[in-house]
């Protein structure tokens, strides 16, 4: 594709949805990419807005077509990017936001290794656990054997940080929104190969203190949390 691609993931609970709906009141040509999953709708979701919703056959049909740039199984439902979404965005010429798990993300950094990645990490556990303890109470599904199960996830999810491009520690969320914003605008300045102005200055700076390289020290006491200590798993492919 020609424009940018950048791919989102984080441990359910984190936040990400809540950042990505801020990101995108800020950022103009910014498609977010519709996944298809296998999952049922959930509150007041909409068949074709947050996801296509399809059947376990149809979802097959589409492997076995090649349609799906990258799928995977998340919490026994299956999930899909299409290959068509990155047509579409390209042609519109627009960047493209995939908001994807760790499995997908790995599936696309490997066929386009020029995306850029995003891990988002909630504060601590704790906080974690009671960001998804207050989510199941707004939608009143309160299900402690659901919550441990994501927490669970969420240190294996953890633990692929290292493959991320960057960190971002979702604490503060106008202060996160501001990164996120930031990590978008400098990579589209820093790829536009013109001199950055001074507001592009802004991002890039901002940017870089997201890399994860710059981020270890800072995020050492979150990952201890969970019991990851810092790049464990697979090592950086930037
Ligand atoms: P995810 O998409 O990562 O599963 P959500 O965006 O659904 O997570 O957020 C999980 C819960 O945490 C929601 O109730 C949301 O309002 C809350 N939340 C999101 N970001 C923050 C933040 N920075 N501070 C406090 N609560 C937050
Ligand atoms: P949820 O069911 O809570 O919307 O999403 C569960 C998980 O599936 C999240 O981590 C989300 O990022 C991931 N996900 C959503 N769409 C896709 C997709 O198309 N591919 C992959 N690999 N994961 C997805």
């Amino acid at each position: 594709m020609s424009g940018i691609l950048f791919i989102i993931s984080a441990p359910s609970g984190s936040g990400k949805t809540t950042l990505v709906n801020e990101l995108r009141q800020y950022v103009e040509n910014l498609e977010f990419s519709v996944s298809y999953t296998t999952r049922l709708p959930r509150g007041s979701e909409q068949d074709g807005r947050e996801y296509h919703f399809i059947a376990r056959e149809q979802f097959q049909q589409m492997i076995e077509n090649h349609e799906f740039l990258e799928h995977a199984e998340v919490f026994g439902n299956f999930y899909g990017t299409a290959k068509t979404v990155l047509q579409d965005a390209a042609r519109q010429g627009n960047d493209l936001l995939l908001d994807i798990d760790v499995q997908g993300a790995a599936q696309v950094k490997q066929r386009l290794p020029e995306a850029v990645s995003i891990f988002v990490l909630p504060p601590s556990r704790t906080e974690l656990e009671s960001r998804l303890t207050k989510r199941s109470l707004s939608e009143n599904v309160v299900s402690q054997e659901v919550i441990r199960r994501r927490l669970d996830t969420a240190r294996k999810e953890i633990e692929n940080y290292p493959s991320y491009d960057y960190i971002l520690v979702n604490d503060r969320l106008e202060y996160s929104t501001d990164q996120l914003v930031a990590i978008v605008q400098g990579e589209r300045a820093r790829r536009s190969g013109k001199p950055p102005s001074p507001q592009e200055e802004q991002y890039l700076e901002t940017a870089r203190k997201c890399l994860k390289a710059n981020m270890e020290d800072q995020i050492r006491g979150i990952l201890a949390t969970f019991d990851v200590p810092t790049h464990t798993a697979i090592s950086s492919q930037r």
